[in-house]
């Protein structure tokens, strides 16, 4: 069974849970049992959509001052 992560708008909570696709969308919130909840995206695809690739292209204008030695004031 694939893990959902929910989040319940009534108590503004998250929590993940092992439901089969038949009974994703039929889940009750587990702290206050509201059906307010929607799915949100699992923990996989979240990692996923934050790859080190967007890391790789915030990088380079991170070291892209050539001063050295602070003298430009972006240090
Ligand atoms: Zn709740």
């Amino acid at each position: 069974m694939p893990l959902y992560e929910y989040y319940c708008s009534d108590c503004r909570s998250k929590f993940e849970l092992l439901v089969s696709h038949k009974h994703a969308d039929d889940v009750v919130c587990t702290k206050c049992h509201s059906e307010n909840v929607r799915r949100m995206l699992s923990l996989f695809a979240a990692r996923a959509g934050n790859s080190e690739g967007d890391f790789d292209d915030y990088a380079p204008s991170m070291g892209s001052c050539a001063c050295g030695d602070g003298g430009c004031g972006c240090h």
